[in-house]
């Protein structure tokens, strides 16, 4: 009898709620893996104590508001999957809370009604409100205007994207994933094979690698492959602590004005678009110091609240975060294998809105499982890292920076 083949060892580079949900995802299918067995581990840098220096990922930082809907049809597939995952994590988790458009003008209410087509056709549930149901259902944003319509997506809701990462982690865990504290420095391959990952400890031998480490991915698999994830700055604010709600209300989003806010229960918090986009480099953390170019653009989105919301926000106790995530120059993440090496792939520039849907089909690309039929041949394809081949630097990077303006795909 010839000995037991060796399990193949898979390792993800990077903890925050892509590189959780793909731990959970590999690990669920343990049991229809097709060859004698594999084993997953997760690589990400020590955590430190030390505020000055702390290392925070995106997903930290991110006030977790879900709307499904997108003009760029892949966007839309994956944020329903993720939806339907979200839903079945621990409560806290993910609360369907329903999601609001709101314009003032004839163009911008245009737009509501095209969307509310295009919901419609996507098997999204939405209804278009006038401003007194709009009030009604998030008085604290929005004060009855005659000229004001509202889009309501009653399935759309608010993720807790920490709570998110621990519910992957403990369910990665209950199935012997391995979790490691190091930095990784690079790929380490032979013959264009996939070997192992340099790291701030050493070697780690590895036959499958999935760099899912945000802004940082392009900096890991910078001698293989060019990845134009660009990271962007971006403000948002957390008002002072207020009494909670009975029940939360609905995020909103003003989408000719690129603001947005939400209730997080103990307080109001928003964020805004509508400044000139700021490039940044990744750095040590995904919390960077408030920048000054931010001051009127966060001025002016107070002008979308009612006043006594305004005054409420503006109160002692506020906090103004600047936090980065990824653009790409098409407005969609980047996920796939990095061709010219066996075994590496990369996963990049997603948003806590289509995660759980990005870790499903990255986890079916490595398991090389083919079971998701068209629509899964269409992601792969739109997803793929190789879209970007042979185009030059600055144009992709200047393509990324228009998209901060148009995060939700608008103007498609
Ligand atoms: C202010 C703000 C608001 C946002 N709002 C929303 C929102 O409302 N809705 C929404 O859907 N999304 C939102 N996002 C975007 C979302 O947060 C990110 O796109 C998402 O969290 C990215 O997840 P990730 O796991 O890919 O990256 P990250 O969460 O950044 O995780 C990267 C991981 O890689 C690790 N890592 C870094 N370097 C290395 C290395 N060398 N070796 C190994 N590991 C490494 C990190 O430690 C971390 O664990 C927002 C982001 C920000 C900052």
């Amino acid at each position: 009898m010839s000995p037991p083949e060796p399990p193949t060892r898979i390792l993800i580079l990077g903890s925050g709620i892509l590189g959780s949900a793909l731990a959970a995802h590999l690990s669920d299918f343990h049991d229809h893996y097709p060859i004698p067995g594999f084993t997953v581990q997760v690589l990400s840098p020590p955590s430190t104590h030390e505020p000055s220096i702390a290392h925070k990922s995106s997903t930290s930082l991110a006030p977790g508001l879900i709307g499904q809907l997108n003009a760029l049809p892949p966007l839309t597939t994956l944020a329903k999957t993720s939806v339907q995952e979200y839903l079945t994590l621990p409560p806290g988790c993910f609360s369907q809370v329903g999601g609001l458009e709101i314009a003032n003008t004839p163009e911008g209410i245009a737009t509501l009604e095209q969307r509310l087509e295009q919901a419609l056709a996507v098997g999204l549930e939405a209804r278009l409100l006038d401003s007194e149901e709009v009030a009604g259902l998030a008085p604290q944003f929005h004060q009855p205007d005659k000229g004001a319509k509202g889009l309501y997506f009653p399935t759309d809701g608010v993720a807790e994207p920490e709570r998110i990462v621990d519910a992957y982690q403990a369910s990665a865990r209950a199935r012997d994933v391995e979790f490691i504290e190091a930095t990784a420095l690079g790929i380490k391959h032979l013959n264009g094979v996939v070997v192992g990952v340099r790291t701030t400890t050493g070697i780690i031998g590895a036959d499958k690698v999935i760099v899912a480490s945000g802004i940082w991915t392009p900096k890991i698999v910078e001698d293989l492959i060019h990845l134009p994830v660009i990271p962007v700055a971006h403000p948002y604010i957390h008002g002072p602590a207020r009494p909670a709600r009975a029940k939360e209300t609905p995020f909103v989003r003003w989408p000719e004005k690129s603001v947005y806010a939400r209730d997080h229960g103990a307080c109001e918090g928003f964020g805004t678009y509508d400044h000139k986009p700021l490039p940044v480099e990744a750095g040590e953390s995904a919390e960077k110091g408030w920048d000054s170019s931010f001051d009127s653009a966060a001025e002016k989105a107070l002008s979308s609240f009612p006043e006594e919301t305004r005054k409420q926000i503006q109160g002692e106790g506020s906090r103004r975060m600047n936090g980065v995530f990824a653009v790409t120059p098409d407005g969609l993440p980047i996920a796939g294998p990095v061709r010219g090496v066996e075994g590496l792939w990369v996963a990049a520039a997603v948003w806590i809105t289509h995660a759980a849907g990005v870790a499903e089909l990255v986890t079916g690309m490595v398991l090389g499982r083919e079971d998701g039929g068209e629509e899964e041949v269409e992601l792969r394809k739109a997803l793929d890292p190789v879209r970007f081949e042979g185009r030059e630097e600055e144009e992709l990077k200047k393509e990324s920076g228009g998209r901060y303006n148009d995060i939700y795909n608008l103007e498609e």
